[in-house]
């Protein structure tokens, strides 16, 4: 049975003069580790919701990205995670906002998802949560970086929230600690029983306002997967894809209009939020192992395997 596996390390200002090569040997390794990580569980039957969290785990683990270990700083100078999960053969969902000290959010939603008899937890009751399910937890030093802090030292004393999308010049940068890094994470997957599910993670803008929730961990605006229509995970900027209400959207217009996996996506990321102002992309799946990666920005981090033997790692647009 066939099977696919498809994520993100965020969208953004991602073009080849922000980048060298060793840079993007470093992005294209972080993405093929989290593709090798989901496509094995996929491979040994696993279900699309464990190759979800197995792929996102691997990039929450790797500073490149802003999710987990990477996640930029708030304008208190802290870091805030949020994330979601969804699985689309029974529309459980699972999802935390503004965590502190969680290794690996993503995992903390599916707890919440599967232990906590609710959808949505935030601040210090996810914390309790967290803490009463022995979930793995880390010291402040762990999520500190100092090119993450430097990014945020520079604007903090400002109104400005800034995307981590919004890449200067990365080139020279010398990895852990790279000039500027991109990238909520995310993943969609198809398992061979024709399962979808979907997830993201993220730390948010650099230099949020505390207790700002981004789109990321809201189901049906970052995040949703309904094995009828579609699996979604957003990248972008928050405050846009939370009242265009992308995922469900495109869900919808699958659902409603007829479309096809592609052309929903490409109505909602290249025509409704271009419309509004709204900047960032998406990747999706069907229960028939369609997929697509679709942006409104100059590059999206993005990978995919599947069960044809089809893999891809790709940063830039078209
Ligand atoms: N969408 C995320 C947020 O607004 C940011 C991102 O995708 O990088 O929190």
């Amino acid at each position: 049975m066939p099977f696919t596996l498809v994520i993100h390390g965020g969208a953004g200002n991602i073009t080849p003069a922000i980048m060298d090569s060793e840079l993007e040997r470093q992005y294209t390794q972080g993405l093929k580790d989290a593709l090798d990580k989901g496509y094995d569980v996929l491979k040994g039957s696993g279900t699309a919701l464990d190759a979800v969290v197995a792929a996102i785990s691997v990039l929450e683990d790797n500073p490149l990205f802003n999710a987990g270990r990477g996640s930029v700083f708030t304008k208190k100078g802290i870091n805030e995670m949020d994330a979601a999960i969804m699985d689309g053969s029974n529309l459980a969902a699972g999802a935390v906002a503004g965590v502190r000290h969680i290794k690996n959010p993503i995992a903390l939603a599916r707890e919440i998802m599967e232990h906590s008899g609710h959808v949505f937890l935030s601040g210090s009751g996810a914390a309790e949560f967290a803490l009463n399910r022995g979930m793995e937890m880390t010291p402040d030093e762990y999520f500190f970086n100092q090119s993450r802090y430097d990014q945020w030292v520079e604007i903090r004393d400002t109104n400005f929230t800034q995307l981590d999308h919004k890449g200067d010049n990365l080139k020279g940068a010398v990895l852990p600690n790279p000039g500027h890094k991109f990238g909520t994470v995310g993943a969609v997957a198809c398992d061979m029983m024709g399962n979808i599910a979907g997830g993201t993670s993220t730390g948010g803008m650099t230099n949020k306002r505390f207790g700002r929730i981004g789109d990321s961990p809201v189901i049906g605006s970052g995040t949703y997967a309904n094995n009828a229509t579609c699996a979604i995970s957003c990248t972008g900027h928050g405050e846009y894809f939370l009242r265009a209400v992308v995922a469900h959207d495109i869900s919808c217009l699958m659902e409603y209009r007829g479309l096809s996996l592609s052309d929903a996506c490409n109505v909602v990321i290249k025509d409704k939020l271009v419309k509004m102002g709204g900047e960032g992309g998406l990747i999706a799946v069907d229960a028939n192992n369609n997929f697509d990666f679709c942006f409104n920005s100059a590059g999206m981090y993005r990978g995919m395997r599947n069960s044809e033997g089809k893999e891809l790692v790709a940063f830039y647009g078209a």
